[in-house]
């Protein structure tokens, strides 16, 4: 658990999903971005005094980049850990965490408003061969989306497919909810799941510290 480290986060633009719920979309559905070379990056993470470094996005495996990142990240003695929706697994990758993300029903956007969108988060959101290739070959977490006791099923559902001894503390919930508001009136009935489960509550703590704003 890293929560609180001071770490330098590597917001990577672009996305293969399209989450109805996504607090990202300037990363995802509607990517906007200026184009960084990899010595800019790699200069960037060294102005921050840690070696914690977080590899986010959008989805970071779409970029066929992502796996010399990793190795000059590696090779500066950095600790690299990977935000991934776990759908795109990628060779080469040197990282010490990946934090896998698979996404639930509730993602899918609303069909009528968003029917590209939709068809796409169903088609894509799963795929079990390449969860399993990242659970085999890394340190890893599954972390989902919390909305209601329905998820439950869904999650054990999809633990079943992956077909791997995973521990229940390996699952962490964290609420859905871009507000303290939010995600506070949630937490309750997370916390119930996990004792109830044996999974991780997982806290939103930029949104406690900084609120639903870029750049945290
Ligand atoms: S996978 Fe992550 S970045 Fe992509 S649309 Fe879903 S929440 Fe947004």
């Amino acid at each position: 658990m890293l929560s609180g480290m001071p770490s330098v986060f590597i917001r990577l633009a672009g996305c293969n999903l399209r989450c109805g719920w996504c607090d990202t979309k300037y990363a995802s559905w509607y990517p906007e971005s200026e184009p960084w070379s990899m010595e800019a990056i790699l200069e960037g993470v060294e102005l921050y005094p840690t070696r914690y470094v977080v590899i986010t996005g959008g989805e970071p495996t779409i970029h066929p980049e992502l796996a010399e990142l990793t190795q000059e990240l590696k090779a500066r003695g950095k600790h690299i850990t990977i935000e991934t929706n776990g759908t795109s697994f990628m060779e080469g990758v040197a990282c010490d965490l990946i934090s896998m993300s698979p996404k639930l029903r509730h993602s899918i956007a609303d069909a009528e408003m968003f029917p590209e969108e939709a068809r796409i988060q169903m088609e894509r959101r799963w795929n079990i061969a390449s969860f399993k290739n990242w659970i085999d070959h890394h340190d890893y977490q599954l972390k989902f989306v919390f909305t209601s006791a329905a998820d439950v099923e869904e999650i054990h559902e999809l633990v079943g497919l992956i077909d791997r001894p995973i521990p229940a503390d390996r699952i962490m919930l964290m609420p859905e909810g871009i507000d303290t508001a939010a995600i506070g009136r949630r937490a309750p009935e997370v916390v119930e799941v996990c004792r109830q489960q044996g999974y991780r509550y997982c806290a939103r703590l930029h949104i406690d510290l900084f609120g639903n704003t870029r750049g945290t």
